[in-house]
């Protein structure tokens, strides 16, 4: 008899939770609805912090729909793999046990990250295998969506993310959509090659892209262009012609206190600047610094590579008018939309004084830890 009770409240318990995600045709549209509390939309490590704090808070995880057009860590998983991180291992290991909801102790794969020195740093493949494996454990707890999002519109007071498949609706919607690199600054002269960003940062794909006649040019100031630099002058060229607004600045670590964390160069990177780039530049390479990059500084050059840092990607069927309404110390957008992640970050006061944008895995993991909550508590 008490089994059978048993049954019948789990299967109402069932049925409750699907009335939550149940779907029925969207008479505009003519595809399914996904009704939900929350939509988080991407499943970088923006994305991943945000899904793990809604869970550690207490929100039903049925009431939360995940969406992303690949579910494979992002930025990090898609492109970096072979890039040097910037973050100590310990960081990102404090990070994987931070949520209870990634149930990473159950974890029994011996992950390379957990090989190197606490203190030391990895590629970053170190970390993306540990967040793959999260991602997957997450998606067995909430409704995944592998989709493109083609539109987001809010209608009667309730946010329609729409794909190709589905019309996905609830009052709050968590934008966790990422960045791209920046545009380039000019367009390519007759004579001129730009080598994508992404090519240039990692050490393996940038030689099919370079050759020992080149003149290339480097553009930009921050760890993206001195991890370039690195690469570049680990290969045959005529000339790289660095251009920097601004010199070089390192993280300093002094005490509890880190000054530039965000903004300076850290681990292999750093190490490389002060010992090369500083210290023992190859001959072929040319510095401008402290000048606003013109044309003229280009013209010799038969190549360019513009690291000049991360914009927010657009997000469709949102203006960049209402996504720079973003508030950066609460992280909301408009009314039941909220953002995170490297396109969304939290503004932080560094231990030197000078504000700056915590755009890194345990930045994330902070700002969600505090916001989330404020935003449960908010009522739509
Ligand atoms: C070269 C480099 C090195 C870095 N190194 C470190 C480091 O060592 N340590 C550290 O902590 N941080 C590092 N970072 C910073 C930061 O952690 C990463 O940039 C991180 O990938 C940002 O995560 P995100 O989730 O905000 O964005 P992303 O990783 O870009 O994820 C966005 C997600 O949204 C999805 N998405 C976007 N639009 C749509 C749409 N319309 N429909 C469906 N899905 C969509 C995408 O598919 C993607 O999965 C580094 C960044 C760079 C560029």
């Amino acid at each position: 008899m008490m089994q059978r009770v048993r049954c019948l409240s789990l299967l109402l318990t069932i049925t409750c939770q699907l009335t939550i995600t149940r779907q029925y045709a969207n008479a505009a549209t003519d595809v399914p609805t996904i009704t939900a509390k929350w939509i988080v939309i991407g499943a970088g490590p923006g994305g991943t912090s945000c899904v793990g704090q809604l869970l550690d808070e207490g929100v039903d995880s049925n009431s939360i729909v995940w969406v992303d057009k690949a579910f494979n860590v992002g930025r990090l998983g898609a492109c970096y793999r072979n890039v040097p991180g910037n973050t100590r291992n310990l960081v990102f290991i404090d990070y994987l046990y931070h949520y209870k909801s990634f149930e990473f102790n159950t974890c029994s794969i011996e992950y390379s990250l957990f090989k190197g020195g606490h203190n030391d740093t990895c590629p970053l493949n170190g970390i993306v295998q540990p967040l793959e494996w999260v991602t997957h454990h997450l998606r067995t707890k909430v409704r995944s969506v592998q989709a493109v999002v083609n539109n987001i519109a809010h209608k009667d007071g309730i946010w329609h993310v729409h794909t190709a498949e589905h019309v996905i609706i609830a009052p709050r919607v968590v934008l966790a959509t990422g960045s791209q690199p920046k545009d380039p600054l000019y367009q390519a002269q007759a004579h001129q090659t730009i080598i994508p960003l992404d090519a240039a940062l990692d050490a393996s794909t940038l030689p099919a892209h370079v050759t020992p006649t080149d003149v290339i040019a480097v553009v930009g100031s921050a760890h993206s262009a001195f991890l370039v630099l690195k690469n570049l002058c680990a290969l045959p060229t005529a000339k790289i012609v660095h251009i920097a607004n601004t010199p070089v600045c390192y993280a300093l670590e002094a005490g509890r206190h880190i000054f530039y964390k965000h903004t300076g160069l850290k681990g292999l990177v750093a190490r490389w600047a002060r010992e090369v780039y500083e210290n023992n530049p190859p001959p072929n390479l040319v510095k401008k610094i402290g000048e606003m990059c013109t044309l003229s500084d280009l013209a010799a050059c038969n190549k360019i590579i513009y690291a000049r840092g991360y914009q927010r990607s657009p997000v469709p069927g949102l203006s960049s008018e209402l996504l720079n309404n973003y508030d950066s110390h609460t992280g909301v957008i408009a009314p039941g939309l909220f953002g995170i992640g490297i396109a969304f970050p939290e503004l932080v006061l560094d231990a030197s004084g000078q504000y700056e944008y915590a755009i890194g895995l345990n930045g994330f993991m902070h700002f969600a830890q505090r916001v989330v909550p404020e935003w449960i508590a908010l009522k739509f």
